[in-house]
């Protein structure tokens, strides 16, 4: 059976888009887009034109960085856009519904809800180190669920999901819905990566960001891996041109030999910052656990996390309260930053230890 009978019926006959660029892709005087013919002043990228819908140069550099087929590749505006092209790709509004494990990131129930989809929740399991609950994610599918999430390392907690459990995941869901593994943290973690499945499981989709440890979320350039069916469809549903040539560019430099041994060496740097951060935090007296993390992340218990959160900001230090998740109401998720950032954060929450501003 092919994973297409899992689609929206009516979104199959639907013809995509035909852009001038895709029309024509060779030659030297270019009148079919009606683009200006001038590079406005400055310029340095050709953004006169419009950019390739899926940059060949970028595509086979990002194959190459993942290590398969530029074709099982589609590049989007961040991982945002294939979370929501797969939702809108496979989700009928008010009758299917996406599977997810919270506490985790918050735009798979986002992405659900603006298409009318419903959303079923198996918490992760709190008391085994927020582990994935698979038998628990088995008996919640129903007939109408496409699509199943499991983020790994998952955000906010930073845990790994065990591969072995995602491949039979993948196995048990063959026909019957998607499993969408959000690799976002992949690159600060040392599980392997579910991209080495991809060739066994036409239901599996692997989410990489270039926007944490490539340092370019500015760039919004994301990435969805799966195979050539899913991947065929969702190119043909996307925007005509959702890349833009500036952030393409930035993208190819943040991609060079050159800049992917600094990456590596950063990522070194910032595992040894978690190391360290993780001793330092545990040892502040309102702190009452801090979570293992194999992402660029702590997440942090405090006695009164509100208090820390409000006093932190008014030192000007940002961090994430997590008010919102629950059974994480008590906690902040703290980005590692540099070892000066991180130095300033540990003197601000040491001298909250000690002096009254808790109770301010
Ligand atoms: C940050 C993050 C992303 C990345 O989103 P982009 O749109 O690629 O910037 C994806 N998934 C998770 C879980 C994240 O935390």
């Amino acid at each position: 059976m092919s994973i297409l009978h899992l689609v929206r019926p009516d979104l199959l006959n639907v013809r995509p888009y035909s852009s001038a660029r895709m029309e024509a892709i060779a030659g030297n005087v270019w009148l079919n887009a009606n683009e200006s013919p001038w590079l406005p002043l400055d310029q340095q990228v050709g953004v006169n034109r419009y950019p390739e819908p899926q940059p060949k140069i970028l595509s086979e550099r990002l194959a190459e960085l993942y290590g398969v087929d530029k074709e099982r590749i589609l590049v989007g505006r961040g991982s945002d856009e294939p979370i929501d092209l797969l939702t809108r790709a496979f989700c009928r509004a008010g009758i299917d519904n996406i599977l997810i494990s919270p506490p985790t990131f918050g735009m798979y129930a986002v992405a659900a809800r603006v298409q009318g989809a419903f959303v079923r929740e198996v918490p992760l399991l709190a008391e085994q180190g927020f582990a994935c609950d698979f038998s628990g994610i088995l008996r919640q599918v129903s007939a109408e669920t496409r699509l199943v999430y499991v983020c790994t390392p998952n955000n906010p907690t930073g845990n790994v999901a065990d591969n072995e459990k995602l491949r039979e995941l993948a196995s048990a869901l063959r026909n019957r819905a998607l499993l969408i593994v959000d690799e976002a943290y992949a690159e600060f973690s040392d599980a392997p990566s579910m991209i080495l499945d991809i060739d066994g499981f036409d239901n599996l989709v692997v989410l990489r960001t270039l926007s944490k440890a490539h340092g370019l979320a500015g760039a919004r350039i994301g990435v969805a891996i799966a195979g050539l069916e899913i991947i065929g469809l969702l190119r043909r549903i996307m925007a005509p041109y959702p890349l833009p040539s500036l952030c393409v560019t930035a993208a190819m430099t943040a991609l060079t030999a050159s800049s992917l041994a600094v990456t590596q060496k950063q990522i070194q740097w910032l595992r040894q910052e978690r190391a360290q951060l993780f001793d330092a935090l545990t040892q502040l007296p309102y702190v009452l656990n801090v979570f293992p993390s194999e992402a660029n992340f702590l997440t942090v218990r405090c006695v009164d996390a509100e208090r820390v959160y409000a006093t932190l900001s008014r030192l000007g230090i940002v961090v994430r309260s997590l008010r919102n998740h629950a059974g994480l109401e008590d906690a902040l998720r703290i980005s590692i930053g540099t070892p000066q950032e991180n130095l300033t954060l540990l003197a601000a929450l040491r001298e909250l230890g000690q002096s009254r501003v808790l109770e301010m």
